[in-house]
């Protein structure tokens, strides 16, 4: 996820404060009324699913419930880590950019595997985290041998609030219509700054994908391997990026796809 730091962008005013709480999501008309399909349904026909994640825990924030529903399904899924999210705590002493890369590299294999992905369909790319719009052409280089004709390609949204999450997604697709592969994108902070008391959904395309009880148990333990992201009470550790109120909002039994 990655909060927006001063090597990102320093004008994100989308991204501040504790944003709209869970319990505002529950009641909202528009969120309520998006079609809605089972998870193993959106899937089938599928060859194979490519995460392209621009910083380790977006892939299970935004699509983990997808991801064990497609391996439970015995599909294939690849996972392109980005960044490794090392810019996350830039004033902290505690953890300095050395430390957290090697951490959260750690943490996305734990989660990944818990989401039944091998670690061999793993692929980290270091393009820097803050960094992407800069190396955006670079990163579609780089992900363009990385996908097949007729792959599904799920990455963050082009419109998500959070620079690197939007540069991944013009990447993304780039190289997907370079290789023929289908592209669908899935909001992770836009759930922190949307409206949910629009008139009309303002995500398009919007469908949500129904997690069965196991994918959603599977996809909650996988955000339980992001230790360096949660709260953490002893003295001089800084704030998390993914407290408990935010987590709450990645505690469903839908995930949200732009397709
Ligand atoms: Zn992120």
């Amino acid at each position: 996820m990655a909060a927006v730091s001063p090597t990102s962008q320093p004008d994100t005013p989308r991204i501040a404060g504790d944003g709209v709480p869970e319990s505002a999501w529950r009641r909202s008309a528009w969120l309520a009324a998006l079609p809605a399909l089972p998870a193993q349904a959106w899937l089938t026909g599928t060859s194979r699913v490519v995460v392209v994640s621009p910083h380790p825990d977006d892939e299970a924030l935004g699509c983990g419930g997808l991801i064990a529903t497609a391996r439970a399904m015995g599909l294939p899924v690849h996972v392109v880590s980005v960044t490794d999210g090392e810019a996350c705590y830039p004033d902290s002493p505690v953890w300095p950019a050395e430390r957290l890369r090697t951490v959260r590299r750690r943490e996305l294999d734990c989660a990944l595997a818990i989401l039944g992905v091998e670690i061999d369909a793993i692929d980290t790319l270091d393009i820097g985290d803050g960094r992407v719009a800069e190396r955006e052409t670079e990163l579609a280089h780089a992900l363009a041998p990385l996908l097949h004709t007729g792959d599904r390609v799920l990455t963050t949204w082009r419109g998500d609030g959070h620079p690197d999450h939007e540069a991944t997604a013009r990447a993304v697709e780039c190289a997907a219509a370079r290789r023929g592969a289908e592209v669908v994108q899935f909001p992770v902070w836009a759930w922190h700054w949307l409206s949910p008391g629009a008139a009309q959904t303002p995500l398009p395309g919007a469908q949500r994908l129904v997690l069965t009880p196991a994918a959603c148990r599977a996809k909650a333990a996988a955000l339980g391997c992001f230790v360096s992201q949660l709260h953490d009470d002893r003295p001089g550790t800084p704030d998390p990026i993914l407290p408990p109120h935010v987590l709450e909002r990645f505690d469903r039994d839908f995930e949200v796809v732009l397709a």
